[in-house]
């Protein structure tokens, strides 16, 4: 990722500053409680487990890494069986052929460097540079900014910020991002703004936060922790100011 600290057009750096993602997290924390991050596992297993969470619920894409882990408890076992057997046994994530396709690119590659270990691994990422990893992930087709990020942070613990969904919603709601934002410039303006020390709890709180309180649909903003400092909640008071038409906006009522 670039250095550079580009600014998103349209607003001035200065409401981003206005929040401190340590003041984000400590509010959130207050709400929803200390996080839990996910338990260590091999890179591998955590990028193989973030392919399947991609578009899915947790419920699907735990469903289908037990069933994955139960019927193929060695990856080798994965390249060996028919292809239609791994779409059956990932079914539960959905979108089963195309991750299956994914799933085996990256196995095939990894073969080829098996011969020098005794079974498929990621673990020498532990000893990469960030960048250098975050691109050798990115070189497995299937493999996005989020994948990637995610392992980054969750397997090898390194300072990378997931953008997903719930994120990125909330944090353009909040004013941290600009109107229009790609996912990549969402991924460059987060990650180079939230210190490192606070990207994984940043990352985990605004996906609660995301799920529980900043609905896509109907915001339950007078339940928010973060209202008082809120671009989106802000609008609604202007228009609310500025219009009889109250019932347009109701949100958390
Ligand atoms: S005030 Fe509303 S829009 Fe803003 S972060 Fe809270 S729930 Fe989301």
């Amino acid at each position: 990722m670039s250095s550079a600290k580009p600014q998103p057009s349209g607003m001035s750096w200065e409401s981003f500053e206005g929040w401190k993602p340590a003041e984000i997290c400590r509010r959130l924390r207050e709400v929803y409680g200390p996080i839990q991050p996910p338990p260590p596992e091999p890179v591998l297993d955590s990028l193989i487990r973030t392919v399947l969470s991609q578009h899915t619920s947790a419920s699907g894409c735990q469903a289908a890494w037990a069933n994955l882990r139960r019927r193929f408890p060695r990856w080798q076992a994965v390249l060996q069986a028919p292809m239609a057997e791994l779409v059956r046994v990932i079914r539960p994530a959905g979108l089963a052929w195309q991750r299956a396709r994914t799933i085996r690119a990256i196995l095939q590659e990894l073969q080829q460097l098996k011969a020098h270990q005794s079974d498929f691994s990621l673990d020498f990422l532990h000893d990469w540079p960030t960048e250098k990893a975050l691109e050798y992930l990115l070189h497995f087709p299937g493999v996005g900014l989020k994948t990637a990020a995610c392992v980054l942070l969750f397997a090898c613990g390194r300072p990378v910020l997931p953008v997903d969904t719930h994120v990125h919603r909330v944090a353009q709601r909040l004013g941290l991002l600009p109107a229009k934002c790609s996912a990549s410039k969402a991924h460059q303006l987060l990650g180079q703004q939230v210190p490192a020390r606070w990207i994984l709890e940043f990352h985990l709180q605004l996906i609660r936060h995301g799920r529980l309180t900043c609905l896509a649909r109907r915001p339950r903003c007078r339940l928010c922790p973060l209202a008082a400092k809120c671009a989106f909640w802000r609008k609604i008071g202007e228009f609310r100011k500025n219009t009889t038409n109250r019932k347009a906006f109701s949100f958390g009522k």
